[in-house]
């Protein structure tokens, strides 16, 4: 009898199998392939790696600004594809040695759950059963699609299969502009591909505080990437080597249509059906505080959660709250209020806790501030003007929530997280002083505005 099985090593199950060192449990983890889930393998580092070389293509296209002299850049892509398939093998590689080390058995296979146990199906089609006193189950998600886009991985395709193309597509129409709508727009538009954005809703990253999607959207038509808002696109139609997207009247023709409308749960076929465990359209309930399904000793982590963000760090943390709990029966929930997210395009997006429409919508009464980067120097010094900061606050109390579009946003947001999580009131948080010259001044200088004291 074993203490976990996990299903799913992804970062919400990895995670789970790594914290339960802390409490010397016995960890089984079932993965049908590499450990390292979405996030490593088809999601964040590969696309991050990606929109690195993109940051170095720009930053090289825009060198004489700097007073440096070069020729035009070309992209390498296949280069630049070995460069990301070194990354993620490289951190699979260390996982897989963090596993060993903390003596996590990894199985090989497909799990589900089975009469109390989790039957685990091989590749060669051999059936093993692990027993135990709990199991997590974090079998992550899928890229979906909408109805006229079949994927066929070559014309239309999803993130998946673009992370691996083998060469620049010149014309992309990307259905969705939400972040990986976005994040892929925009490493295609550096990179140089004509880059077409379908989004259904009144603007690209629905929910994000629209001033800092507008400094998105203004650096996206500066790179002539067509933005269409309020557009639901017809069937595609498809050609020898191209497509064509209809909308409206009108049609685009591409060479590749990338469908990001969203992402599905992984949960066919794991036994649910035999348990008390509760499913709505594949993701699964859990109580929040302890991660426990409505079958007692079965635990959901990460994508497959119903309500809750589908981030590999939400998933990290979820993992640890299961595993505590599992460990010591003590309550140890996921703070939901205060995970920032980032969209990793150029420049970057980030925010955490409530938008100013979000606030208004819970009932606060709030105070807004903002800052632009105009003025501040390290900004001007990185040719990195357009950005702004954005802080929200109840009337006379607490941060509630921020927003960020800054070159680094995704590393600024995490000193506004923390204000966010300790509600923190404006002056207190104002009266720490950042240093010169920084682009995270403008955290200051906006701190300082909400607390009525502005500087600059
Ligand atoms: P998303 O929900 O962020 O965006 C999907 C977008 O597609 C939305 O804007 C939606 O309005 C639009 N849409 C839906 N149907 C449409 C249609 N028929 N026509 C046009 N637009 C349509 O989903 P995603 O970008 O696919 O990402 C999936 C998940 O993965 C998200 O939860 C996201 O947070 C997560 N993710 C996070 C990161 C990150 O943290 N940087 C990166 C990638 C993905």
């Amino acid at each position: 009898m074993h203490d976990i099985v996990i299903i799913g090593g992804g970062p919400g199950g990895y995670a789970a199998a790594l914290y339960a060192h802390n409490f010397g449990l016995d960890v089984v983890l079932v993965e049908k392939e590499r450990v390292g889930g979405t996030c490593l393998i088809r999601g964040c580092i590969p696309a991050k790696t990606w929109l690195q070389t993109a940051e170095v293509f720009a930053t090289v296209a825009n060198s004489e600004e700097f007073g440096i002299k070069s020729s035009p850049p070309e992209v390498d892509w296949p280069a630049a594809l070995a460069r990301k398939n070194k990354v993620v093998d490289g951190l699979v590689n260390g996982l897989s040695g963090l596993l060993k080390a903390r003596k996590v058995q990894v199985v090989d296979g497909f799990g589900r759950l089975s009469d109390g146990a989790v039957e685990v199906t091989a590749g060669d089609g051999s059936v093993s059963r692990f027993e135990s006193r709990a199991v997590i189950l974090a079998t992550g998600s899928v890229p979906r699609s909408i109805p006229g886009y079949d994927i066929d991985g070559r014309l239309i395709v999803t993130s998946d299969h673009a992370l691996d193309w083998e060469e620049q597509p010149g014309r992309v129409a990307i259905i969705g502009g939400g972040v990986i709508g976005c994040e892929f727009a925009s490493l295609l538009a550096d990179m140089g591909s004509e880059v077409h954005v379908f989004e259904a809703l009144d603007q690209i990253l629905p929910g994000t505080e629209p001033d800092a999607v507008k400094v998105l959207e203004r650096t996206f038509r500066k790179k002539k990437v067509a933005i269409r808002t309020n557009t639901m696109v017809g069937p595609a139609q498809l050609g020898e080597n191209t497509v064509l997207v209809p909308f409206g009247d009108e049609s685009v023709e591409v060479d590749v249509v990338l469908v990001a409308v969203g992402r599905g749960p992984l949960t066919d076929g794991i036994g649910l059906e035999n348990t008390n465990v509760e499913v709505d359209r594949g993701f699964v309930h859990v109580d929040k505080v302890t991660m426990q399904t409505a079958e007692p000793g079965v635990y959901a982590v990460g994508d497959i959660v119903a309500g809750t963000p589908q981030l590999a760090h939400a998933g990290f943390a979820e993992g640890i709250a299961a595993v505590t709990h599992i460990a010591t029966g003590e309550a140890a929930p996921v703070d939901y209020r205060a995970i920032p997210l980032v969209t990793y395009t150029h420049p970057e997006v980030a925010s955490v806790g409530l938008t100013e429409a979000q606030a208004k919508e819970a009932g606060y009464d709030v105070d807004v501030t903002t800052h632009g980067l105009r003025g501040v120097g390290r900004a001007i010094i990185q040719g990195e003007v357009g950005g702004t900061v954005k802080v929200v606050a109840e009337k006379g109390g607490p941060i509630l929530g921020a927003t960020i579009a800054a070159q680094n946003a995704g590393e600024m947001i995490h000193e506004l997280m923390y204000t966010v999580a300790w509600e923190a009131l404006p002056a207190e948080a104002a009266a720490f002083i950042h240093a010169h010259p920084t682009v995270s001044e403008a955290i200051g200088e906006t701190l300082l505005s909400a607390a009525g004291t502005s500087l600059h």
